[in-house]
């Protein structure tokens, strides 16, 4: 392990090494030529005068914080959530407190452009100029698009930045070169997938409405960490009464502080739901009015729900008949009756029916009458709906261009696959870290470890995945561009303003996509829209959602509320967006029509090998996915990963509290300490998400594990379809 680094031409960038020299307070010690060392140096000078502008978290949160950042003589004095947004109301969270200093400032930060020196993975780099890099892709992707056509380049971003300008960047440039298609499922459609089947849409019930509620069912979501801003309004709801029921195979935070915690086995939702429904609708509990005028397919869920009776979900769930029986009842009876749903559920090959029953219970017992009642998920078709995004059409002959998909879920096989034609020879990585939060961890990085395959990485920091890099060039952060950031679960937009100058040679997105452009002699205008025009363009609209909302009005304020009504019943008479407006209990145009559910399979001799079900979750607090698990303050403050283990398979393997263990099965490894505080349940281990390789124990984190089978529907990610085994270590 190096006391210190030095600055020769050629940089060894290792996470290790970061830091450690963070640790021993050595920020920027011999690193200035490439990283920040003196933040009272930042800032570029050039305006005396005091400033405020506004901006949001460009992070894949269901909040979307609003921000304000005050700027004297071009530096930055003050950074902090909005307190004028309610949602916000004045607090960021744990993860992004500090994010001024923690990320925009970060001595690590990545200042210049970086050519690979050495071989692949080891993270050996040295400086060039954009001009030289910029060139050199350039003549790369020639190459690679004449020998082989543009579908050996393959894009590859996600939620890293959800900005509509920075998280979109490069969608045309990619078209304009006929590039492999990105399939960005990996999170959030196999969920969508599942609800449209029902209701033809995602969005449900605003955040806010849940003050009204006073059932309150939590299905599959850590609210108190991953959906901090919702969490006010459900203590307003309890405070008035309001029953709180989480329901979660692992003994989250929010789960510890429910009123009734519901622990099923993993990927058994389906089930749960079908059996509550046999139970509503064979003690008459449903609300057959409402089913009469807005539902379909009534008869034909009857029928098929039978087969699910308390006795065969129990044996399915885990869950004791009685818990079954009384929740499906409390449910029915109680109003308004909520359930918020996100992600938990979706990850499991099961995922998508798991939603699609769920968002059949509403429906069948009313609930979608009641302020309050109903369902809670998206609220991104709003935006959707009401932006302009004219601004990003394409010519025909651009748009319509066939080209082969890839899901990013199977980035691993992509990239090793031998017989696919042609094989991606280009990887373009911007907004993702897949090294640590692709499944199948081992063949992603076979795959970046390929020496004829041509990666470029844009980047803040040295990622696992700019590790593997031939060139990184430095991306901005929200402080240092325009931006305009919509929300997949809240109705309030928001602006962002750069307050500063991008920091050394750092550029946004959009101007790598657009100088690349340049280098390559496109002339086509749709390749060099300008990041502050994007933003007029989309707000150029007359929806009645953004009455009155607009560049000038968002200049001023930061944020906005789209102007939906405040006490939202979508679904109060039907009107679901399906072609007959009615909820589809029955869907002929889905396969199967009615969902069930089916259990993981496994062969006998990998049920001896891997008996254990592994649960990887987004359980950590100061960490956003991958984000921020770099930052030494935060990953102090987070801790080391743990393996939950409940204490008779703990008992079995020997194995005590805080030994450590060895997690493994037919694609990797895993070395973490074991807990046993009976998180889970017997047969099922947990350990969290997000933790990069290279900080872990012999490079290994959870993703090392998992599965890259797809969901049954919408080609998400069905991770948590992993079986392993546990050994403890000498
Ligand atoms: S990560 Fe989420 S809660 Fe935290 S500041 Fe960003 S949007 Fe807000």
């Amino acid at each position: 392990m190096p006391k210190k680094v030095d600055t020769p031409s050629i940089q060894k960038y290792n996470r290790r090494h970061f830091v450690q020299i963070s640790a021993q307070g050595l920020v920027g010690v011999g690193i200035g030529s490439f990283a920040v060392s003196n933040l009272s140096l930042i800032g570029c000078a050039t305006e005396n005068a005091s400033k405020k502008v506004f901006g949001a978290c460009h992070h894949d949160c269901p909040d979307t914080c609003s921000w304000e950042i005050e700027t004297q003589s071009g530096q930055v004095v003050s950074f902090k959530g909005s307190p004028s947004n309610p949602y916000t109301a004045g607090k960021l969270c744990n993860k992004m407190d500090h994010f001024d200093s923690e990320v925009v400032f970060s001595p690590h930060r990545l200042l210049k452009p970086l050519k690979r020196v050495g071989a692949k993975g080891q993270a050996e780099f040295k400086e060039v100029s954009w001009e030289e890099a910029i060139s050199d892709v350039a003549k790369r992707i020639n190459t690679i698009t004449s020998e082989k056509g543009g579908e050996a380049i393959l894009p590859f971003s996600y939620g890293g930045n959800e900005g509509m300008v920075q998280g979109k960047a490069g969608r045309s440039f990619f078209k304009h070169i006929g590039a492999s298609n990105l399939e960005r499922t990996i999170c959030g459609d196999a969920a969508v997938a599942g609800i449209e089947a029902v209701n033809g849409q995602s969005t449900g019930i605003m955040p806010e409405d849940i003050v009204h509620s006073r059932y309150i069912v939590l299905w599959g979501t850590n609210t108190l960490y991953s959906n901090q801003h919702l969490w006010p309004y459900i203590e307003k709801a309890r405070a008035a009464g309001a029953k709180l029921v989480v329901i979660d195979p692992f003994v989250s935070a929010t789960a510890e502080t429910a009123d009734v915690h519901i622990q099923p086995f993993p990927g058994t939702d389906t089930a749960l739901a079908l059996g509550m429904i046999n139970i509503i609708l064979s003690e008459g509990l449903q609300d057959q009015e409402y089913i009469d005028n807005y539902t379909s397919g009534f008869e034909e869920l009857k029928t098929h729900v039978q087969k699910y009776t308390p006795q065969y979900v129990s044996e399915i769930t885990g869950l004791e008949i009685t818990a079954i029986e009384a929740f499906a009842r409390e449910y029915a009876t109680s109003k308004p009756a909520l359930i918020r749903i996100l992600i938990g559920m979706e990850h499991q090959s099961n995922g998508s029916s798991a939603f699609r029953t769920i968002g059949m219970l509403p429906a069948l017992t009313g609930a979608w009458k009641d302020l309050g009642g109903g369902l809670m998920h998206m609220a991104y078709e709003l935006f959707g709906q009401s932006l302009n995004y004219s601004i990003f059409d394409l010519p025909e002959e651009v748009s319509g261009k066939k080209v082969r998909s890839i899901n990013m879920v199977e980035l691993g096989k992509a990239l090793t696959d031998k017989e696919m034609a042609p094989s991606v020879d280009a990887l373009f990585v911007y907004n993702a870290n897949p090294a640590v939060t692709i499944p199948n961890q081992n063949l992603v990085l076979a795959g970046l470890k390929r020496e004829d395959l041509f990666t470029v990485v844009i980047e803040h920091f040295m990622t696992d995945t700019a590790m593997y890099a031939d060139y990184v060039f430095p991306a901005t952060t929200p402080f240092e561009n325009w931006d305009l950031f919509t929300s997949w679960a809240t109705p309030y937009i928001n602006i962002n303003q750069p307050a500063i100058p991008p920091l050394g040679a750092a550029k946004p997105n959009t101007e790598f996509f657009r100088l690349l452009a340049r280098e390559m002699g496109f002339t086509e205008d749709y390749l060099y829209l300008e990041d502050k025009s994007i933003v007029q363009s989309m707000l150029n609209s007359d929806h009645p959602y953004l009455e009155g909302i607009t560049f000038d009005s968002l200049e001023k304020s930061g944020w906005a509320r789209l102007k939906v009504p405040n006490e939202w019943r979508p679904h109060a008479a039907g009107n679901f967006n399906t072609p007959s407006k009615k909820c589809l209990l029955y869907n002929p145009d889905v396969q199967p029509a009615l969902p069930d559910y089916i259990a993981v399979t496994q062969s006998e001799t990998d049920k001896k090998s891997y008996p254990l079900r592994l649960l990887s979750i987004k359980s950590t607090r100061y960490f956003l996915n991958s984000s921020h698990a770099n930052i030494t303050t935060l990953r102090d403050l987070e801790g080391q990963p743990m393996l939950d283990i409940h204490e008779l398979d703990a008992k079995n393997y020997g194995i005590a509290d805080g030994d450590e263990v060895k997690v493994f099965n037919q694609r990797g490894e895993v070395f973490l300490k074991a807990r046993i505080k009976n998180k889970v349940k017997k047969g099922v281990v947990c350990m969290p998400q997000g933790y990069w390789n290279s900080l872990m124990p012999k490079s290994s984190s959870a993703n090392a594990l998992t599965h890259d089978l797809l969901t049954d529907m919408g080609g998400g990610a069905a991770i948590q379809d992993t079986m392993v085994n546990v050994m403890k270590l000498a």
